[in-house]
């Protein structure tokens, strides 16, 4: 297998929530493995952020600022980025929340909010993403899913719900969109140090020392080890792979 098969030269790749943590870990490696740079985010100031790192590295990044839980702006945005831009060749649904309690006690709102934002969010992203890659009989989509898409854990229900659901999504949208020569597949980050779990991360607290001593690596994951899989999925090398959701957890979903 020629290395060449992973280059994403000539690439575009939207990223959304590409600011911080895991997206902007895949945005970056994607751009240093070739691809043109998409990067989405709500909140100009972080965006400006990471497009100044994107430059100081010499990557080649741009903008784009909308909300992904507002319909709307999702098509207006993919349509000017189709326009100005030119093709999104690869959709890397990152973005996500979650909202943590005992499910008895759930607020109605969280629950929304999170189906909203992990579940109905991607499926829109790839509707309008996907208009435009079945006319091109060409696309890569890639759903950043969880160790929750398979496991229940106290207090994320409705992450769990919507990560389970965003498999199915990838597994329907491959089997759907095959025909048309685009490839869906999912990422399954186990726990990953991002700004999401900052507070977990403190020495001492119970859910730190549970984490590093449930998954079989031991340690925590960095948002680097998703790279590699991203490339991957996005590059020539998975041409003939859909509707697969990798895991990259330490070991942690098998061990289970
Ligand atoms: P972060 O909280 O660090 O980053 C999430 C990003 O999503 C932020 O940039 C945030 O922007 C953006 N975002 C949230 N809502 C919206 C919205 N409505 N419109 C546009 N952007 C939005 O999280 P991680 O990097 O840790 O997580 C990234 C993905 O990986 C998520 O889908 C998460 O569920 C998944 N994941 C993470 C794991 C982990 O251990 N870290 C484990 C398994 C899965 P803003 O700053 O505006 O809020």
């Amino acid at each position: 297998m020629s290395l060449s098969l992973f280059k994403l030269q000539g690439k575009r790749v939207l990223v959304t929530g590409g600011t911080q943590g895991i997206g902007f870990s895949i945005a970056r490696g994607l751009a240093q493995a070739g691809a043109m740079v998409v990067i989405n985010a709500r909140k100009r100031e972080k965006l400006d952020e990471a497009l100044v790192s994107f430059e100081q590295a010499g990557l080649a990044a741009v903008g784009v600022l909308f909300d992904i839980t507002d319909a709307r702006q999702i098509k207006d945005a993919i349509s000017d980025i189709e326009k100005q831009h030119g093709p999104i060749d690869i959709l890397v649904n990152n973005a996500g929340i979650i909202r943590r309690g005992p499910a008895e006690s759930l607020e109605e709102q969280d629950w929304h909010d999170v189906i909203l934002t992990d579940l109905t969010a991607p499926f829109l992203m790839s509707k309008y993403v996907g208009q435009y890659m079945i006319g091109r009989r060409s696309g890569k989509i890639i759903n950043i899913c969880s160790l929750m898409s398979e496991l229940g854990r106290d207090s994320v229900v409705a992450y769990s719900a919507a990560k389970g659901g965003l498999k199915m999504l990838t597994r329907n949208l491959a089997t759907e969109w095959a025909p048309y020569n685009i490839q869906v597949n999912g990422i399954g980050p186990g726990y990953i140090a991002t700004p999401i779990n900052t507070d977990y991360r403190k020495p001492g607290n119970p859910l730190n020392d549970y984490i590093i001593s449930r998954t079989p690596a031991g340690r925590w994951g960095t948002p680097e080890d998703l790279v590699g899989t991203a490339i991957f999925l996005a590059s020539a090398a998975s041409d003939f792979i859909n509707g697969q959701l990798i895991y990259v957890d330490g070991g942690l979903v098998t061990s289970f």
